[in-house]
């Protein structure tokens, strides 16, 4: 990839949807649409700084703004920036968002779906987490299906897709190279997660679509200290587990209030490489997303 040319290059290319012309990256709080950040949100440019910042955001709103500035991963940081930049060919006079997605949907969910990490060309070219890309079309079919997203298709932030009762977040916010991050990525990124699970307070199952997420789902409720199974159940498709919320969690949001118990399923990712093989099929996908 060609690293050659300046990333502060303004670009200004027509919204999709909008026609409204924007510079890849798009700089926060300049109108693209469901943007949740303001040019004065705060970037967190390491570790210990998402850790803060994460810690001490009061809402799903601010945790979303927060992510979306993000800076705490160099080599994600430059990445997504440079795909962004480079684009594939069929998007060539599309803006790309080329920042870290944020999670998406309902902020009083009864469901939350982790997945891994955005795709190149297709959050981190529409803004919206599965969306733009084909794992992204199965899963909001699906969705759709079973009650959850308003419409059939995601296909770029502002399109009026909307979900009801179910959330969407990723253990990783930013697009990684060859769709894997580092473990000290996924570190770092996890303090995110662990607020979101925090403020998530009336979250009673979670799909969880792949390996990565199943680990770093229950690395975040450990952190957090949720009651997790020991030893931990083994990811697989269609297995079940589930974790405690303790009472009196003032952090949790259930202070004075009786144990919440959380389902945790188990689903294949939605990647091309399990969909196109069969090893994931609609039927399969439709059957874990009735148990939530
Ligand atoms: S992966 Fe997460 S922690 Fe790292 S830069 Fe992106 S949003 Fe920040």
């Amino acid at each position: 990839m060609n690293r050659a040319r300046n990333l502060g290059d303004p670009e200004g290319l027509p919204h999709p949807l909008t026609g409204r012309p924007f510079d890849s990256p798009v700089p926060p709080g300049t109108g693209w649409p469901e943007d949740p950040a303001t040019p004065t949100t705060p970037a967190a440019a390491s570790a210990d700084q998402v850790r803060d910042l994460a810690g001490s955001a009061s809402s799903l709103a601010e945790v979303n703004a927060r992510v979306s500035v993000c800076r705490a991963c160099p080599r994600l940081v430059d990445w997504r920036e440079t795909v962004a930049h480079e684009k594939r060919r069929a998007f060539a006079e599309q803006p790309y968002w080329g920042r870290p997605v944020p999670s998406y949907g309902d902020e009083s969910a009864r469901v939350l779906v982790v997945g891994l990490a955005p795709a190149a060309h297709g959050g981190n070219r529409t803004g919206r987490m599965f969306t733009g890309d084909r794992s992204g079309d199965w899963l909001f079919a699906a969705l759709h299906r079973a009650g959850y997203a308003e419409r059939p298709a995601s296909v770029m932030a502002g399109d009026g897709q909307r979900l009801t009762g179910l959330r969407m977040v990723a253990p990783v916010h930013c697009a990684p190279p060859d769709n894997k991050p580092t473990p000290a990525e996924r570190a770092t990124c996890g303090h995110w997660l662990d607020r979101e699970l925090q403020l998530l307070t009336t979250v009673e199952s979670i799909l969880v679509l792949g390996s990565i997420g199943w680990q770093s789902l229950h690395a975040a409720a450990t952190r957090i200290g949720w009651g997790v199974p020991r030893p931990r159940a083994r990811f697989g498709h269609g297995v079940q587990t589930v974790f405690t919320v303790p009472g009196g969690d003032v952090s949790a949001g259930s202070a004075g209030s009786a144990d919440r118990m959380v389902r945790v399923v188990g689903c294949y990712h939605v990647s091309q490489q399990n969909t196109f093989t069969g090893r994931l099929t609609e039927a399969m996908l439709d059957e874990v997303i009735a148990l939530l």
